[in-house]
């Protein structure tokens, strides 16, 4: 079922590595030209070579299949720029994937977490994808429709003991900020969706679980015993961004291998 995206047009945030990584390739295998955007320039050149050697798919005429952007998306200018260059070097956007965020090492409960550490991850997380729903949603409209996917986490409905405050609210302001631009953008044929990813085996999450029991206090809860993979997060993304999502707005799409159904699970 190649070409699910094909002379679409896709800017993913956070392309540099994990979920966003996966996306670009998974996008540019469907079809797309995709603009990979991370503040961590090798990371992202790394990407878009990927890309490159991995798609087998026709491109738009004489244009290379991915580009590589260097963007902090907690700088507004700097997403502008990069909506831009997207319309500038492919001529529309169809998708945004506002996918990058992180999770602050030193992000702990209410008593314990530096405001410095709070605010951080705001600007990124919440910021960041407010930003690119401004711009991505500006461009969209220019050409009469498309796809946003606001990466939120399993997180934001879920309540959890080992806590990551900042983290944590800021997918929950992910999720609601996503159900509002879905309701105000859904007559300019323009859909929003959150994806809501459980644990994963990507950078974010094991650089936090750096130790065997941490990984382990994690796993006891997962109904298939194990974290999940970038690559399935990618797929799931690839729906929501295609014509087989047409009538998917507004959702909290859960990719979390069942934790958010389970009360316990198999021994
Ligand atoms: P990752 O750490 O593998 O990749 C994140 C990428 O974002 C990195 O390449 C990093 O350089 C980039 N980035 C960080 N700050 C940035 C900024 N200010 N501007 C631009 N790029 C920036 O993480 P991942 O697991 O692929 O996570 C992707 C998204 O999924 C994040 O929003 C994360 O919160 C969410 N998520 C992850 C998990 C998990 O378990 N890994 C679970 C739920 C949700």
């Amino acid at each position: 079922m190649a070409g699910r995206l094909n002379s679409k047009v896709a800017i993913i945030t956070g392309a540099g590595s994990g979920i966003g990584r996966e996306s670009a390739i998974l996008f540019a295998q469907e079809g797309a030209c995709v603009v990979c955007a991370d503040i961590n320039e090798t990371a992202v050149q790394a990407t878009v070579d990927k890309v490159i050697s991995q798609s087998t798919a026709p491109t738009l005429t004489g244009k290379p299949t991915a580009v590589a952007v260097v963007c902090n998306v907690a700088q507004e200018d700097q997403v502008r720029a990069l909506v831009d260059r997207a319309v500038a070097e492919y001529g529309r956007l169809d998708i945004m994937f506002n996918n990058a965020g992180i999770m602050h090492p030193q992000d702990n409960d209410a008593m314990t977490t530096d405001e410095s550490v709070w605010d951080t991850t705001m600007a990124i997380n919440v910021k960041g994808v407010w930003w690119g729903c401004k711009y991505g949603i500006a461009a969209m409209r220019r050409t009469g429709g498309g796809s946003v996917i606001n990466t939120a986490s399993f997180v934001a409905v879920m309540g959890a003991a080992t806590p990551q405050l900042a983290y944590t609210a800021s997918k929950g302001a992910v999720l609601a900020m996503t159900r509002e631009l879905a309701m105000v953008h859904a007559r300019e044929n323009i859909r929003v969706n959150a994806l809501c990813p459980g644990p994963l085996r990507t950078p974010l999450l094991m650089d936090f679980l750096d130790t065997p029991a941490k990984k382990e206090r994690r796993l006891v809860h997962l109904p298939m015993g194990r974290f999940g993979e970038a690559v399935e997060q990618a797929k799931a993304a690839l729906f929501l961004a295609s014509d087989d999502a047409s009538y998917i707005t507004g959702t909290d799409f859960m990719v979390d291998g069942g934790l958010s159904a389970a009360y316990v699970t198999a021994e």
